[in-house]
């Protein structure tokens, strides 16, 4: 009899661990997932993805109506907001995936070890005081914030998303310190909820990363919609008294120091990976400069048995990410050929407008070689037009030799839904020509697509 107390054990619940835990005992093997939190799902389900999206479609919907949106479109209503009917809705949406994936678990028979789990040995954890062994262990311990040196984050006044998801009013004077994803998505929901929203970045434009054209529009649609951006700008200080806090900025390249004086501050300035008290040492594994753990193309670490996957390891930050190395790892622990595409995973920003990508942004296709790029803007597709939805653009970049699509960005209203066949088509290494004379359904945002692809030769219809 094997003394091994399973095949596999997954530390951490989050979309990465949870897909591995569960396509591992789809494929026979006898799993456990390990889980300090009291719910499963990870960051995402309990405090990320989920709750982000549950506030901005309700502000969504609030602002259409408050700011007289739906008025435009024959639409009058009396509007009142009820933050804690939408807070609540928020834990609603929560409450319902982590406890669909404690039903998933039970269905597919991945016990659920409650506990933080601490390496004893290479192939040996501690949880709760109980050891436990396994011939495979999969680290998908995910990410947490990265603190700003000096900025105490207190969850009340000064938070991090967690805590700005929760806001129990909204803030006169929400200053948000960093203008990446995180930054823009919950500086969106509380700017829509009535807060006046400043951004502080570092650097000189938002959404590092990202596309140039599109960080440079997406700066110019966030400031019409009335958030303050400050970029190259940096934050000295925040110091709290009481319910309120001042926060000292000063230009990045040097210069007079400003106060900015709010009633909540945000810090999103990153997310780092999560290894504290995991006791990598004792397994004999190690993290790099960044503190990811490093892994192969086959998502195995330099310790045999010991795999790694989602946030703790090099690559986006992004749940689908997470995903997807869950399943390819749990597929290459049962002898099968896991693959994970690193060259094609979209990124979305939730805002209003989306903004979305995939692939190369212009600035890297240009140093790889001669590119052509197709641009088409939504304000002359009709469904945007006839929706009132005018800002952005689809921008298609292919390779100027073989026409192969290297990358695809767009700022729409459903830039993450339109994202996903510029995914697909680039994971079939389409040309710009396929997608051009791939009928889409009229009339749609996703027809933008084709127009762009059709302009990387020059002949759209409609501009
Ligand atoms: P996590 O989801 O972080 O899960 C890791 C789990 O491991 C945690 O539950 C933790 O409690 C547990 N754990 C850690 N150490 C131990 C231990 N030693 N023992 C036991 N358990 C342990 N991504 C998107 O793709 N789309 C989005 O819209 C999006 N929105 C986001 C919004 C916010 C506000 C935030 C903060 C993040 C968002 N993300 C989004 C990022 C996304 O949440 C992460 O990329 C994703 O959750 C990473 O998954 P993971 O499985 O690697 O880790
Ligand atoms: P981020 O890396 O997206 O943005 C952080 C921003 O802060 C950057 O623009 C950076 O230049 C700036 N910055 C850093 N230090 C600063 C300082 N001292 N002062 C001012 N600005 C500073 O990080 P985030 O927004 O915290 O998000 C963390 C992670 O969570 C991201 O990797 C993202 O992928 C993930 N996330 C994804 C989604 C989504 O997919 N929709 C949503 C939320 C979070």
């Amino acid at each position: 009899m094997s003394d091994y107390d399973f095949d596999v054990i997954v530390i951490g619940a989050g979309p990465g661990g949870y897909v591995a835990a569960i396509r591992a005992a789809q494929l026979g093997l006898k799993t456990a997932c390990v889980e300090s939190r009291a719910t499963l799902g990870g960051t995402c389900l309990n405090v990320g993805c989920i709750p982000s999206k549950a506030m901005l479609h309700a502000s969504e919907l609030y602002d259409e109506a408050a700011s007289g949106k739906l008025a435009k479109l024959g639409i009058k209503a009396q509007v009142e907001l009820d933050l804690d009917t939408m807070h609540g809705q928020r834990r609603d949406a929560v409450k319902g995936l982590t406890g669909g994936i404690e039903f998933l678990f039970k269905k597919n028979k991945v016990e659920w070890l409650k506990g933080h789990a601490a390496f004893i040995g290479k192939d040996t954890i501690d949880v709760a005081g109980k050891s436990y062994r396994a011939r495979n262990i999969v680290v998908a311990t995910g990410s947490n914030v990265t603190p700003l040196p000096g900025v105490e984050i207190d969850e009340k006044v000064v938070v991090s998303s967690t805590g700005a998801l929760e806001l129990a009013k909204v803030p006169g004077h929400l200053v948000v310190i960093g203008g990446g994803v995180i930054g823009l998505e919950l500086g969106s929901v509380w700017k829509r909820l009535g807060a006046k929203v400043t951004v502080v970045e570092f650097l000189d434009q938002l959404l590092p990363g990202m596309d140039g054209e599109v960080r440079k529009e997406a700066a110019k649609i966030f400031k019409k919609q009335g958030i303050e951006l400050k970029l190259s700008t940096k934050v000295t200080g925040v110091t709290v008294k009481g319910d309120k806090a001042s926060v000292t900025v000063e230009p990045a390249a040097g210069g007079a120091a400003e106060t900015l004086e709010a009633d909540a501050v945000l810090v999103s300035i990153g997310r780092r990976p999560n290894t504290d008290g995991l006791a990598l040492e004792r397994a004999g594994l190690t993290v790099n400069k960044r503190g990811q753990i490093e892994v192969d193309h086959d998502l195995a670490t330099a310790v045999p048995g010991i795999w790694a996957i989602g946030d703790v390891v090099p690559g986006p930050m992004l749940a689908h990410k997470a995903e997807d190395e869950g399943i390819a790892v749990a597929e290459n622990i049962a002898g099968l050929t896991g693959i994970v595409n690193h060259d094609v995973i979209p990124g979305v920003v939730y805002t209003m407008p989306e903004i979305a990508g995939v692939g190369l942004t212009e600035e890297e296709a240009k140093e790889r070689g001669e590119v052509k790029v197709g641009k088409f803007p939504m304000l002359a597709n009709s469904r945007a037009k006839t929706n009132h939805e005018p800002d952005g653009f689809v921008k298609v970049i292919a390779d100027a030799k073989t026409d192969r699509v290297l990358g695809v960005h767009i700022i729409a209203s459903v830039a993450g839904t339109m994202i996903a066949q510029a995914a697909q088509a680039m994971e079939f290494g389409a040309t710009s020509e396929d997608i051009a004379y791939t009928c889409h359904a009229h009339p749609t945002h996703s027809e933008a697509i084709k127009e762009a692809a059709m302009a990387v030769t020059g002949k759209p219809i409609h501009i």
